[in-house]
């Protein structure tokens, strides 16, 4: 009788064990986003706009952690309304709790979590995000200029949220205001979303360019993420990479500060050329770089892509020597196969050809494909010597 009491105890046990330690849920497995190191720096995925029922949100903080250590993200910043707090008679706080709710289970997960508060205005300034804040409470007052003194004070880094939403830009077009200028100026806006949620907003991403300002996409979600986004359909949130010099939070803010980012979209890559062309350099490889051609005879050059991003690639001014795929997609983690043919019976001899190509999915700008070249050894041999 002992006996079995006691085991029936130790199962008991055992499960009330197994019921605190998963207390947030459903994490169970990770999936990894392949997009390579480069330049010395760890690429990490990020999303530093997100809310919870601490403002607007339908989702509990420690669900938020959940969720981006499932999709393969490092860091994330919940960043809930300072102003516009619809569940506060049911949710009383102050504004700093969703973090330290987070924090937890954040710590758990190895996860970045950063402090971030959504500073929420008519336009101008819209909404702006500051994240790596200290306390929150204190953005809690009238004018919004007072808000973003008091973080860039805290250290915070300051970046325009959205500012193509439709609701506060007529038509979805962003409108570029005196107030933004001035927050440049002074040096208290150091980004801008150039893709929230399923918006992308092409001259925020020229502005970003223009002035030198963080491209950031985030996915600003209210909803549980599984709402909003499925990676099983094909469907992921927008997220952030910084190329930073660690897997710290230390190492985002710096690299940020440094504008070592770029902005993941519907398969899409906005950034800089140096980093994007990192990336797909360390991505693509040719299985062979060597082959011969016979006359105008062909061959199959395979291509294979390590990254989870798919290269769709449109041929650019080419070497003559060759002809090739006017399209071709290097879909993630895949080998595509690229023919290739000769354009002269009469060459001969051993030659390294350029091919150059587009990236469509790598947009160095609005609507600019990244160019890159691949190149090919290629021992000619003309017709009459066979
Ligand atoms: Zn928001």
């Amino acid at each position: 009788m002992k006996k079995i009491y006691f085991i029936s105890t130790l199962f008991v046990a055992m499960i009330l064990i197994g019921a605190v330690g998963s207390t947030e849920g459903a994490a169970s497995e990770r999936i990894e986003i392949n997009i390579p190191d480069i330049l010395g720096y760890k690429t990490l995925k990020c999303d530093f706009h997100l809310h919870t029922v601490f403002s607007d949100g339908n989702v509990w903080p420690g669900v938020r952690v959940d969720e981006a250590w499932l999709q393969g993200l490092d860091a994330i910043s919940i960043t809930d309304h300072i102003e516009y707090r619809p569940h506060k008679d049911d949710i009383v706080s102050d504004h700093n709790r969703s973090y330290e709710i987070a924090r937890a289970r954040a710590e758990q997960l190895s996860l970045i979590l950063i402090k971030g508060s959504e500073i929420t205005r008519d336009m101008p300034p819209g909404h702006l995000n500051a994240i790596f804040l200290k306390d929150s409470n204190p953005l809690d007052v009238e004018d919004w200029r007072d808000a973003i003194r008091i973080a860039h004070e805290q250290g915070a880094l300051v970046f325009w949220n959205h500012p193509g939403w439709d609701r506060q830009a007529p038509g979805g077009i962003a409108v570029w205001y005196d107030e933004h200028t001035h927050l440049l100026e002074q040096g208290l806006m150091m980004g801008l979303e150039v893709a929230n949620h399923v918006s992308y907003y092409p001259e925020a991403y020229q502005w970003a360019i223009d002035k030198n300002l963080a491209v950031l996409a985030n996915s600003d979600s209210h909803q549980p993420m599984a709402h909003d986004f499925q990676p099983d359909k094909g469907e992921f949130r927008p997220y952030t990479l910084v190329f930073a010099e660690e897997r710290s939070a230390e190492a985002i803010r710096k690299a940020m500060l440094d504008r070592r980012t770029a902005a993941v979209f519907q398969g899409k890559i906005m950034g800089d050329s140096r980093f994007l062309e990192a990336i797909f350099k360390e991505s693509v490889t040719l299985e062979v770089s060597s082959v011969s051609i016979k006359g105008q005879g062909g061959t199959a050059v395979q291509v294979h892509n390590a990254s989870d991003i798919d290269f769709r690639l449109v041929a650019g001014k080419s070497d003559c020597s060759l002809q090739v795929p006017g399209e071709i997609t290097l879909s993630d983690g895949k080998t595509a196969v690229m023919g290739v043919r000769g354009t002269s019976d009469t060459m001969s001899g051993r030659k390294t050809v350029p091919i150059s190509y587009g990236v469509e999915t790598l947009l160095v700008g609005p609507g600019e494909s990244l160019p890159v070249t691949l190149e090919l050894e290629v021992e000619f041999i003309p017709l009459e010597q066979q």
